[in-house]
């Protein structure tokens, strides 16, 4: 017998005999992990009411109890390292080695970070001859959390920390796809000693999403996933003017100049790629090859390739998992087809694996296109999966223009061992998430955030703390008030 697992709501996962249930599939395996009691309206009333009653006691303590509880939080999550990382490997199909060594990992920093933040948020004063006034950075109240399933428990953290760190509590949605990791965060919040409804879960798919954004009792929406999804959260949020952030999709360039170094481009551009098995918001899809490097690159590209090993996400030496879902295996699948029909040429992969340990599961192999233009729809659309597209570019002016040609600007990548050259190009790319002679490295203290249709507002880094609160002015009279009336 499947387990069940529900909501998590006040403390304690909810027992609602009348929800509908669905399935929780492991994509390496194509098995029944476990099925998922969604959150019925009942449910979602019983979460807002728990975080409006949470609010008052987390707003109202001392910023440097919430910043201990949540550091207490930190190391329970890093005691339970390999147990959590389990989770996420089952939950999304991504490697052990990844989710070992990541995702965990970078979810514990971001709450540290921002746990060592919260006591540092102060107010300003103002003389005005007596009289003068004075500022507070008050939290906005119940944020909602809307994940997507790519990095689940990492996202969860993302979200949970700027926002519990300002005083807000949270009802986070996670992905239907992986309900697991945003669970255990919140049981390890309450273990740390945080309380009850700070942080609850509601489980479901986008219908849930839809109530949250609708609800007048949200103050704000911290939503990531696709740029259509976040359209429509963002015109629902609007009905009732809540603040938004927005980490959306993209579609990024990796420019590679002919001085780059060779190695450190075609490891950057593998890994701007084929990381998560190409899962990943921010990758480096639009190859950009300067024509004097580009048969080197190509040569060493397809050696490099040859020593990445597909397979079951568990054994240690894997280095490409699962995609998601069957469907979005047949998504990815039709954009190779697609790339093949629009003239690109297959340099290497473009098949699904299905042979020993992959025979149930969603795997497809890492895969190179070259001879690509940029008007070809695996050049402009969001594929997410191991799909690169490389393209050749004479000069600078030129690259520049075709990196911006696209609606997208999560991120983007230059190599070049010109240092001028590096800063120069960067500066002229419409992109928030931007690398020199480096691709994907994410640390806490640097903000992430799309420029274009990729996004709104920013996570992580100092001036996230500032999107979870708003600022209360408080003039105070010392002088007695002229009257103009008498
Ligand atoms: P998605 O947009 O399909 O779903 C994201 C979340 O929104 C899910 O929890 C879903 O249930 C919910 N949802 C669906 N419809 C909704 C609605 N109408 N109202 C409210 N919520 C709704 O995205 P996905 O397939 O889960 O994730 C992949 C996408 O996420 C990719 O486009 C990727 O680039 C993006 N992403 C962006 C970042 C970033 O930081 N910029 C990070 C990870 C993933």
């Amino acid at each position: 017998m499947t387990t069940q697992i529900s909501s998590f709501v006040n403390g304690a996962y909810v027992n609602d005999a009348s929800a509908s249930v669905f399935q929780n599939i492991n994509p390496a395996t194509g098995k029944v992990i476990c099925s998922v009691e969604a959150a019925t309206p009942a449910t979602l009333d019983a979460a807002i009411q728990s975080s409006l009653k949470a609010f008052k006691v987390w707003s109202k303590m001392p910023a440097i109890e919430r910043s201990r509880r949540l550091l207490k939080a930190v190391e329970i999550l890093r005691n339970r390292n390999d147990e959590l990382a389990l989770i996420e490997v089952e939950d999304t199909g991504k490697p052990w080695s990844e989710a070992s060594t990541v995702d965990v990992v970078t979810g514990a920093d971001s709450i540290e970070y921002f746990a060592g933040l919260a006591p540092t948020q102060v107010g300003t004063q103002q003389a005005l001859g007596n009289d003068f006034f004075y500022t507070r950075q008050e939290p906005l109240g119940v944020v909602a959390g809307i994940g997507a399933w790519n990095y689940p428990l990492q996202i969860a953290c993302w979200k949970a920390a700027p926002a519990l760190a300002a005083g807000n509590v949270i009802v986070f949605k996670p992905s239907e796809e992986t309900p697991r990791g945003a669970l255990k965060l919140a049981e390890v919040f309450i273990e740390a000693g945080i309380p009850e409804g700070v942080f609850n879960v509601v489980q479901g798919d986008g219908k849930v999403g839809e109530w949250l954004t609708q609800h007048p009792n949200i103050a704000k929406v911290s939503f990531t996933g696709e740029v259509n999804t976040g359209c429509k959260v963002m015109a629902a949020s609007s009905k009732t003017l809540k603040s938004v952030t927005m980490e959306l999709g993209g579609k990024s360039p990796l420019i590679i100049f002919d001085d780059a170094d060779l190695e450190q481009a075609v490891i950057a551009s593998m890994l701007a790629n084929f990381y998560t098995q190409g899962e990943v918001c921010t990758h480096g899809t639009r190859v950009f090859v300067q024509s004097g490097i580009y048969q080197r690159f190509v040569e060493r590209l397809q050696d490099s390739i040859k020593t990445l090993k597909v397979g079951d996400p568990l054994n240690p030496d894997t280095h490409i998992g699962a995609l998601i879902s069957s469907s979005h295996m047949e998504k990815v699948l039709d954009y190779i087809r697609i790339g093949v029909e629009e003239g690109a040429h297959l340099l290497s992969g473009g098949r699904r694996v299905d042979h020993f340990e992959c025979k149930n599961g969603y795997f497809v192999e890492p895969t190179v296109f070259t001879h690509c233009s940029d008007d070809m729809r695996i050049c402009q659309e969001e594929i997410f999966g191991p799909v690169m597209s490389i393209l050749c570019f004479d000069s600078e002016e030129e690259v520049i223009k075709r990196a911006n040609n696209t609606g997208f600007g999560l991120a983007a990548g230059v190599f070049t061992q010109n240092i001028q050259k590096g800063h120069r190009v960067i500066h002229q790319i419409e992109a928030g998430i931007c690398w020199i002679n480096q691709y994907g490295a994410s640390p806490a203290e640097m903000p992430v955030g799309g420029y274009k249709m990729s996004g709104v507002g920013r996570e992580n880094g100092l001036e996230t703390l500032g999107h979870y609160t708003q600022t209360k002015s408080i003039y105070v009279g010392i002088d007695p008030i002229e009257s103009p009336y008498i």
